[in-house]
Order: structure tokens, then sequence, then C-alpha cells
């Protein structure tokens, strides 16, 4: 894969809970919902892809989905995603992890909430990590520009 392109924004540091290394990030938010992306299960990678998003937007148009009905959806979704450039495979529980001791932050602290994990509003972007849209120019990197 080409280097993806650089995309600088405003974050913050978050004192990792396992080893308490500054972790920079930042977080985009989703305004239309639900909008599915997942993480990798080894990096801090996202595939947040325009072509879900309009399919999900599809289904959601008439009635509200049941969300067993949403989840099979983001498994099909999943089924066609690329291994994340960083490193392992997007999935559907994945979330973000400390970049220094790897460690991964329990999701939800931990409680594996459908309606909470479907209905997410904000993706977690941890310095370095690649967002992986529907092709190579819809798929940047992030760089966290501290603003204190
Ligand atoms: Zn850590």
């Amino acid at each position: 894969m080409k280097k993806p392109q650089q995309v600088v924004r405003d974050g913050w540091n978050l004192e990792c809970i396992f080893c308490k290394e500054a972790i920079r990030y930042t977080y985009l938010v989703n305004w239309l919902l639900p909008a599915p992306f997942f993480y990798s299960d080894k990096s801090n990678d996202v595939l947040l892809r325009k072509s879900d998003e309009l399919v999900a937007q599809k289904l959601c148009e008439n009635n509200k989905p049941e969300l067993t009905e949403l989840e099979k959806l983001w498994h099909v979704f999943l089924e066609s995603a690329p291994p994340a450039p960083n490193g392992g495979h997007f999935s559907f529980w994945s979330n973000v992890k400390c970049p220094f001791c790897k460690k991964e932050f329990p999701y939800n602290n931990g409680i594996r909430d459908l309606n909470v994990r479907i209905y997410e509003s904000k993706i977690v972007l941890i310095d370095g990590a690649i967002v992986v849209g529907d092709d190579n120019k819809e798929t940047w990197q992030i760089k966290v520009n501290l603003t204190h």
C-alpha cells in the first residue's frame, strides 16, 4: 500500500491506565447514526468507509432496523475489509490500544452492549493510526497536534 497522506488535527494527551505513558489522541464525531466503523484487533487503525455508511443509511431510511439486523450488516462490511495497514484485522468489538504497552482499553467498561457499539458516535484516533476508506484517496494517517 502507498504511504497514506497525513492529516494533522488538534488533540490531547491521555494517560494509559496500564503503563501511565502519555497517549496522543483526538476523535471524530459521527453526526449521522448509526455509522459503521471498526478498529483493528492489533493496531489502532480504523475502517471508515463511505460505501458502508451509505448502505447503513439506506437501511435506516424508512424504519429503525433491529439491532441484530444492523449487527449482521456490520459483519457483512467486515467480510470485505482489507487488512489494517499498521497490523491486524478490523473486527466488531476491537477497541483502541495503548501504542506503548499495546494493551487494549476496555470498550464501554468491558460491557459488550450492542446498542452502544452500533450507535457509537465517537471514533477515537490515536496518533499514527491509519483511517482506511474506500480507496487510497480516502485513506489517511492521523497526526495529533497537542493544543496545550
Ligand atoms: Zn500503556
